[in-house]
């Protein structure tokens, strides 16, 4: 089977829509379409046809081309069953244990909830790809609108306990600001020295640091570390729990 083709598109700034290729079947997916212009320019570029958009959760930054693609182009929209209400457009009812399939590509779905209380990711295991939208980003995480530090450091172990191989492709370029904050728990993490620097060299040649490695996200993103021993230490957080550890480190990057 081969393997799929994944095209990034910036959009809105800071926003990454996916396009995700299947070429056996020809089947092409939007992830998170946030606006529907360049996704139009990019399957016209490539001559593909959308015939899936896979979004991880409700917000207009990730579901605001849904309506408008699907009008072109017919393609089944795929979303959160709890957050239905509020996925454009949906058609097909998703969450945990549930599977998508572009192609014979399987991707399976996790409930990620803490960014909004509907947020899902996909996992592509053949093809060593996480799309995890606002859930986990680049050394970062999703803003707490509608869930908890625990629900979210709950969320945050599922997609950890992924394979280090694992390529995540997050729905946003945060990780300039991201890997400031992250320096400012943990100055001293060698691994994540060695990655900021990597970030400012990348974002001076304007080029995107993501998709990033699960692996390395296991080393430098202080939201994956809150039961680390070397990371409490660095945050004086030592002996904490790690939902009430996570909980002070998400509200330090709030306030950062
Ligand atoms: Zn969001
Ligand atoms: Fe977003």
């Amino acid at each position: 089977m081969p393997a799929l083709t994944i095209e990034q598109i910036p959009v809105l700034g800071d926003n990454f829509i996916y396009l995700v290729h299947d070429s056996e079947s020809g089947e092409t997916a939007a992830v998170d379409p946030a606006v529907a212009g360049p996704v139009f320019d990019t399957l016209a570029a490539r001559g593909w046809t959308l015939s899936h958009i896979l979004n991880t959760h409700h917000h207009d930054d990730h579901t605001g081309a849904n309506m408008e693609l699907k009008k072109a182009t017919g393609c089944t929209i795929i979303g959160a069953g709890v957050d239905a209400a509020r996925i454009p457009g949906i058609d097909v009812r998703v969450s945990e244990g549930d599977s998508v399939a572009i192609g014979h590509h399987q991707g399976k779905v996790f409930d990620v909830p803490g960014h909004t209380s509907g947020h899902i990711a996909y996992w592509f295991e053949q093809d060593q790809a996480l799309f995890s939208g606002d859930a986990l980003f680049s050394m970062g995480c999703g803003r707490l609108f509608e869930g908890t530090a625990e629900q979210m450091w709950t969320s945050l172990l599922k997609l950890r306990a992924l394979p280090d191989e694992t390529m995540v492709y997050c729905a946003h370029e945060y990780t300039s600001s991201n890997a400031d904050f992250a320096l400012s728990v943990e100055p001293a993490n060698p691994d994540l020295k060695r990655r900021a620097a990597e970030v400012v060299a990348l974002r001076e040649q304007g080029k995107p640091t993501v998709p990033s490695n699960l692996g390395e996200e296991k080393r430098v993103n202080p939201f994956l570390r809150a039961d680390n021993d070397d990371l409490l230490q660095a945050a004086g957080l030592t002996g904490q729990d790690a939902i009430p550890a996570f909980a002070e480190i998400r509200r330090r990057k709030d306030n950062f």
